[in-house]
């Protein structure tokens, strides 16, 4: 595995490396004075390959997204059939096979109710067409009944993330959300307490108390309750009880707000169901799907909702919804989710899932007794261990490649997340390397 063959000569990855600091943003470090980049060859299966010679085994599926390995040939065979019909065609008055088989596959997986999708290039963006499929759909009843339209606001939990663009940013947590910079020109709308029973821990209807006073005091105000199912991600890692969830189901309900769930990070079997709505046995009323979609392939999302609101909105004085991206339903992108979902049922995702959860469970929790470490947390293909102190990102960064693997943490938060196709060997390598680094006080600021 450690052998330096590489694509790239090294005269080459000094100038590559030096224009890309010149050039090129990278997310959330300085472009003044980035985080060191490291400059990829090639990838394949588990292993990351940089051009100066190291293999590293992926503990983080490029942002949750991979699922079936790099390079795969039942991934590249899609990509490439489909390339050699059409890349892309315009989804105004034009339709396809991959963008017809896609939809018919999601809306027979997802939870019974929801039957209309609609399709975008990115997890943002489909967190936005949430949001504008409630409002309009408020809108529409507002109007129908002939009152006047109040519901406006969103109704969120802290320690929430939903996406970078400004009505995804306007219900990511006010405080680790990132976005306070932003805050003048955001919408306001309404937070409760991040659920605080944690996912195993025995349910008390306390941990709604908060969150149903704010549906009673506002519900007149309030369009859309958004959340992310069971796992908070990048507000944390946090696992929390599914009856919560159902109760956000109960008062969604009761007080007539719409129900987003936001199942990007949770989709495809990431948390042990295929859709962790499934742990509160719960339909919401519009689901946002990204990430693993293609398998980590291209970029594409999907906003699914239920007849209603797609009779509703259409039903409305628009007569449509307002929303429509160049790339929607492209073709490359739909083809190769196809494939990647279809290798999630042939590889057998639930038992690969299993798998990496005992595996985890017998390595990765007992770090809790670790001076260093406050709680390690494991559900499904997801493990994390919470510091007693934030990391140092470029050092420990540096630490993990020459550990031969591949983990970026932030904040407090060593976390793992890697491809369904992971062999416990390979994951006990991630393992030990995080159980390394946090001997190394270095490695922690
Ligand atoms: C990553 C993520 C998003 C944003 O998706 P992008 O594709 O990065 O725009 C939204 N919600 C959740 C829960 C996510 O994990």
């Amino acid at each position: 595995m450690n052998d330096k063959h590489t694509n790239i000569t090294q005269s080459e990855q000094h100038s590559l490396l030096r224009s890309d600091k010149e050039n090129v943003w990278h997310p959330y470090t300085s472009m003044s004075e980035p985080l060191p980049s490291y400059l990829v060859d090639s990838a394949q299966g588990v292993t990351i390959n940089l051009a100066s010679g190291e293999r590293l085994i992926d503990g983080m599926s490029s942002w949750w997204s991979v699922l079936h390995g790099y390079n795969h040939p039942k991934l590249n065979a899609a990509l490439q059939e489909q390339a050699a019909k059409m890349s892309h065609v315009m989804f105004g008055g034009l339709t396809h096979r991959s963008a017809i088989t896609l939809c018919e596959k999601l809306v027979l997986l997802t939870p019974e109710g929801l039957t209309k999708v609609f399709l975008s290039d990115s997890g943002s963006v489909s967190v936005e067409v949430a949001i504008k499929m409630a409002l309009q759909y408020q809108h529409a009843i507002a109007e129908k009944k002939q009152v006047m339209l109040t519901k406006t606001k969103l109704l969120t939990v802290k320690n929430g993330y939903h996406g970078d663009t400004f009505a995804a940013m306007s219900v990511c947590d006010p405080i680790t959300g990132m976005h306070q910079i932003f805050e003048q020109v955001l919408m306001k709308h309404y937070f409760a307490p991040a659920p605080s029973i944690k996912f195993g821990e025995n349910w008390s209807t306390d941990d709604v108390t908060k969150l149903s006073a704010l549906f009673s005091a506002h519900h007149n105000e309030i369009a859309a309750f958004i959340i992310e199912p069971i796992v908070q991600g990048t507000g944390g890692m946090r696992f929390y009880h599914p009856e919560y969830l159902k109760a956000c189901r109960l008062l969604c309900d009761k007080y007539d707000v719409i129900m987003i769930v936001d199942e990007i990070a949770t989709g495809f079997g990431r948390t042990g169901k295929l859709f962790a709505c499934e742990w509160a046995e719960i339909t919401p009323d519009i689901m946002c799907l990204g990430k693993t979609l293609t398998g980590g392939y291209i970029t594409l999302a999907a906003t699914l909702c239920t007849t209603h609101i797609a009779q509703t909105i259409s039903d409305g004085a628009a007569g449509c919804f307002m929303h429509g991206p160049t790339f929607m339903g492209n073709a490359l992108a739909c083809a190769v989710a196809n494939a990647s979902i279809d290798l999630l049922f042939e590889n057998d995702w639930q038992n690969q899932v299993q798998g990496i959860e005992s595996t985890l469970n017998t390595l990765l929790k007992p770090l809790t007794t670790h001076a260093r470490v406050k709680d390690t947390r494991v559900l499904g293909s997801i493990g994390a261990v919470e510091c007693t102190q934030s990391v140092n990102v470029a050092q420990i960064q540096k630490r993990f490649v020459e550990l031969g693997v591949w983990i970026r943490p932030f904040g407090q938060l060593i976390y793992i997340i890697p491809p369904l196709i992971i062999t416990s060997e390979q994951l006990s390598t991630l393992v030990n390397a995080i159980a390394t680094v946090l001997d190394e006080d270095e490695c922690f600021s």
